[in-house]
């Protein structure tokens, strides 16, 4: 099926022409991590600026993120850099705030992929959406669930493998590669690859950011951290700056290989 473009801000997602970089960190901490984390993705290649503020955390006692103020800080590194903003929403009470804060693209996670009220509340919005594929979840369900978000009239979807759950444990997901072209091949949808989340690991990070584009992702979502050791969360599978140079650079060399430059 040919993928439709999708277009937020001056950036398209799903274009012959382009694979668009995501970094950001796992969560935002303070406006220091966030704003430094900002402007190092930028200077590297990166359009779009991640970061949770709501983040849904598989142990209730783990940091939740700094909800609203996270907003705030999101905002702010948004007004200095021009990146746009990825990020997470748990609820749909949070829709407001995310447009009054200038939230450009809404984050579902795996863990809400299945949150069909959220999903038709979103569809209705009409606001672009990066749908993560539930860790559970098959690609016909996953395809399905971004169904609802277009039956409800929103077009401006990217679909994103993160990872599923498999009986592999020395990586925290198993990347699943073959959801890239499967994907294509029954959704009109952009497709983009999150390599930190399946592989738990920096160390694994680049070889899957790798393997996602030569499957044919439209986008990768990177999680990095200036100081990863101290992050309080998805530390382990977080690049620092240098690390997200040097995949940045190698992800630049590898698209240009395969005929679609990063844009
Ligand atoms: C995240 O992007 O930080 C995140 C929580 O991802 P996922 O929903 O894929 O686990
Ligand atoms: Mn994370």
């Amino acid at each position: 099926m040919e993928t439709r473009e999708v277009q937020v801000g001056g950036v398209r997602f799903g274009a012959a022409a382009g694979v668009v970089l995501c970094a950001g960190p796992c969560a935002v901490e303070s406006a220091e991590q966030l704003l430094a984390t900002a402007r190092a993705v930028k200077q590297a290649g990166a359009r779009v600026l991640r970061g949770g503020a709501f983040k849904p955390r598989t142990n209730p006692r783990a940091f939740q993120g700094l909800g609203a103020a996270g907003l705030e800080i999101l905002a702010a590194a948004k007004a200095e850099t021009g990146l746009l903003l990825l990020t997470e929403i748990t609820s749909v009470s949070q829709i407001d705030a995310f447009q009054r804060m200038g939230v450009d693209i809404f984050q579902v996670g795996s863990r809400n992929m299945h949150n069909y009220e959220l999903l038709k509340e979103l569809g209705a919005a009409d606001v672009p959406v990066l749908l993560k594929r539930g860790y559970m979840a098959t690609v016909d369900e996953f395809a399905m669930a971004a169904d609802y978000l277009a039956q409800a009239g929103n077009e401006r979807v990217v679909l994103c493998e993160r990872g599923i759950r498999t009986f592999e444990t020395r990586t925290r997901f198993t990347l699943d590669v073959a959801a890239v072209p499967t994907l294509k091949s029954i959704a009109p949808w952009p497709v983009a690859v999150d390599p930190s989340h399946a592989a738990g690991r920096a160390e694994y990070v680049l070889p899957l950011a790798r393997a996602g584009l030569a499957a044919g992702a439209d986008a990768l979502v990177v999680e990095v951290h200036p100081n990863p050791q101290h992050a309080l969360s998805d530390g382990r599978q977080s690049l620092d700056f240098p690390a997200f140079d040097a995949l940045a650079a190698e992800i630049k060399k590898l698209a240009t290989a395969l005929g679609r430059p990063v844009a």
